[in-house]
């Protein structure tokens, strides 16, 4: 039987790409997307091309009542879940901390924290053997914005993903003995749609600079790091916090 593996935000970007290598690898696929319904449909194309058993499911992960149906998606139409990608985010336009407002902080940590938490939720209820579970793995999308900041960008994003660091080391240790490991990948800056959403497409053009290798980074580099942690190539690997940047 394939493992299965839920990828949150897979419609684009990382997440997509992460789809496109675990069907390679043969895992049966849960692609969920926000908005773009056309781009997770033909992302489900290629991965069904690939061979595997896929479904793509609408939810905004930050809504407890849309994860919820979600996970019972997954229930009912591919019977088990081995791994949970936690990879659906946003980030807004860039402006200083003191321009920002609550509504927007809201939104910024709601997709970005409150999302991830009540993924991991669910997925424990389903793969720690507490729960009966056979074991499993998280794999969270932090950022390296977690330890540089974001200054003048989005400190909103970047202490999302702080939060995201600190959830990852504290659900290691307390799902370590029931079979799941959790570990997070902190991407560096990498050729995405998500840099438009903070208003500067070419943002990675302008950052590279800053990276030792001098150059951006692409999603499909970002997946392999995904898919090993998630693998039994992995298995002594829990509560690691990969940085796949560049150097930087
Ligand atoms: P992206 O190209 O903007 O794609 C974002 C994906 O997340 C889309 O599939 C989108 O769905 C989905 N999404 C957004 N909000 C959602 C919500 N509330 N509920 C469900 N799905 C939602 O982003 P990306 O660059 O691939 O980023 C993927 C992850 O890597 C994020 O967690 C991001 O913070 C992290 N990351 C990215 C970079 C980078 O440089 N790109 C660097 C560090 C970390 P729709 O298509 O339906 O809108």
């Amino acid at each position: 039987m394939s493992r299965v593996m839920l990828i949150t935000g897979a419609s684009r970007g990382i997440g997509a790409a992460t789809a496109r290598l675990a069907a390679q690898q043969g895992y049966a696929l849960c692609l969920n997307y926000h908005q773009r319904a056309d781009a997770a449909n033909a992302v489900l194309e290629q991965v069904r091309g690939l061979g595997v058993t896929a479904i793509a499911v609408q939810a905004d992960v930050a809504d407890e009542t849309q994860v919820l149906h979600m996970f019972e998606a997954i229930d009912r139409e591919l019977g088990r879940l081995d791994v949970l990608v936690n990879n659906a985010g946003m980030l807004e336009q860039q402006m200083r901390l003191e321009q920002m407002d609550a509504a927007r902080w809201g939104r910024v940590l709601g997709a970005n924290v409150i999302g991830s938490f009540l993924c991991a939720r669910e997925a424990i209820k389903r793969m720690s053997t507490r729960h009966g579970g056979q074991g499993g793995a998280i794999v969270n999308l932090s950022s390296v914005a977690a330890r540089l900041g974001a200054p003048g960008e989005y400190i909103d994003y970047a202490a999302a993903k702080g939060a995201i660091d600190s959830m990852t080391l504290g659900l290691a240790k307390e799902v370590a003995s029931e079979g799941i490991r959790v570990n997070a990948v902190r991407p560096g800056v990498i050729h995405t749609d998500i840099h438009a959403a903070g208003g500067e497409p070419d943002r990675v053009e302008r950052v590279k600079a800053s990276v030792p290798m001098g150059r951006g980074g692409q999603a499909e580099e970002i997946a392999e790091a995904i898919l090993w942690l998630a693998s039994e190539q992995a298995s002594y690997t829990s509560g690691a916090l990969l940085d796949v940047a560049g150097g930087r």
